[in-house]
């Protein structure tokens, strides 16, 4: 705790407890399958913020999260990416929020919540208090000009970083005064800095903030359930899995007795397949069942596979495990960050991974075949289980490693157009051209 400094111009402020100690600042680290801390309690669901109004006011609303109400709604993602639960900037001059209480409030203290597995978990902000009848330096916040000279009360500084080991995972922080209540606030101002300056996603997400009134009787918190795990590792231990049910325990079973064996059969298997000079694959990834993902069956990002719990509730016993399959393809994929579209096509990249599941992890299902219905639309870059055919064919005719290939060319960054004419000896469109003749005179003679 910072000594209270009074010079004796300032005598006045400082009798008004404008001049507090500044507060406590406890941050932590959680380590569950949800949220949880060892000193930090859960979110509350019924704190002086879950009621307020939040403004931006300075910096901008990144579309892809769910906006400053997620702050304030008592919700917690359900995994460490799971941007429809969080808040986060996409950029500004500065970025700003202001939490309005409705009315002054004594705060006992504020917390706040953030996760992620890199570089947007860390919170870096500096929290600004101000009373009733604070609007009119509201309009001074836009311009980027000083809160401190503005009327408002400086709080604390957090700081969730640390100099040295991983970013990510969840992150907290509690700000407290332990011998006081932080003061009597309607209007809190978060001054919030990018966790990572040279990252272009290094915006935080926050999930969830809590204030909590000194005078309030109850507060009631989340609670999180009991873990559901299955873990294993495949590959005489080189690789290790988990499977996360925590959000759908009905789905534990069937996660152990049909899925679990798929994994250690094929991750290793799709590695060998996929493999290219230097080739480093991933060795721990989670699977964990959502149900934040809207429509979407399943997606994977790094390590981390998200499986759509309704989605898989109603496809156990049709495309459940295709669809895993599938994204343990991109698991092993590992293609650079890059912009360019050339460089990384999106068909190819579903076209592997199709490509997998189709054709090699369940051929009989016949789920990519070109039928009479669509041949007229098949093109070698539809992406999918389109492309996918394909590259079967391609595979079949040219070079049964052009699926490696190919692999190892966009992995490394080195994909062009020109892989296919130094690969088969043709160009895209002329081996599109023989593919789809392939498919027209097959489907004649049938
Ligand atoms: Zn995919």
């Amino acid at each position: 705790m910072k000594k209270i400094i009074c010079f004796a111009g300032l005598l006045m402020l400082c009798q008004q407890a404008v001049c507090l100690a500044e507060a406590k600042v406890t941050t932590e680290r959680g380590r569950g399958s949800l949220f949880q801390f060892r000193q930090i309690p859960l979110p509350a669901i019924n704190d002086a913020a879950s009621t307020a109004k939040i403004s931006i006011v300075a910096g901008e609303d990144d579309g892809n999260g769910a906006g400053v109400k997620a702050l304030v709604d008592g919700e917690i993602p359900s995994g460490d990416d799971d941007p429809g639960a969080n808040f986060f900037f996409a950029g500004g001059e500065a970025r700003r929020f202001v939490i309005d209480l409705g009315k002054a409030t004594n705060v006992k203290n504020v917390a706040s919540y953030s996760w992620h597995p890199d570089e947007r978990a860390p919170q870096v902000y500096t929290l600004y208090g101000a009373g009733e009848g604070h609007t009119t330096a509201m309009s001074s916040l836009e311009a980027g000009q000083s809160p401190a000279d503005n009327g408002w009360t400086k709080v604390a500084d957090v700081d969730t970083r640390r100099n040295r080991g991983p970013r990510g995972g969840q992150h907290a922080a509690l700000i407290e005064d332990p011998k006081a209540n932080l003061g009597t606030y309607r209007y809190l101002l978060f001054d919030v800095s990018k966790a990572d300056a040279n990252s272009p996603f290094g915006e935080t997400f926050f999930s969830e903030i809590d204030v909590i009134d000194a005078d309030a009787k109850d507060v009631e918190r989340i609670k999180t359930p009991d873990p559901v795990l299955v873990t294993f590792d495949a590959d005489g231990g080189k690789y290790e899995f988990t499977i996360d049910a925590t959000m759908a325990p009905d789905l534990k079973d069937w996660s152990e007795e049909k899925l679990k064996p798929v994994v250690i059969e094929w991750y290793p298997k799709i590695v060998k397949m996929l493999d290219s000079d230097g080739f480093d694959p991933i060795k721990k990834v989670t699977l964990r069942f959502q149900n934040d993902m809207g429509g979407t069956p399943a997606w994977a990002a790094g390590p981390n596979i998200a499986l759509n719990i309704e989605w898989y509730r109603g496809q156990l016993k049709g495309e459940a495990l295709g669809a895993a399959v599938h994204e343990l393809v991109h698991v092993a994929q590992m293609y650079p960050n890059v912009r360019r579209d050339d460089a990384k096509p999106g068909w190819v990249q579903e076209g592997v991974a199709d490509y997998v599941r189709w054709f090699l992890y369940e051929p009989q299902t016949r789920g990519a075949e070109i039928t009479a219905r669509s041949l007229p639309n098949a093109r070698y870059d539809a992406s999918y289980r389109v492309t996918g055919n394909f590259l079967d064919w391609a595979s079949r005719t040219y070079d049964k490693d052009l699926v490696k290939k190919l692999n190892a060319s966009v992995r490394q960054g080195k994909y062009s157009s020109d892989f296919w004419k130094e690969t088969t000896g043709l160009t895209e469109q002329e081996l599109n051209d023989a593919w789809i003749a392939y498919h027209t005179k097959r489907l004649q003679k049938n």
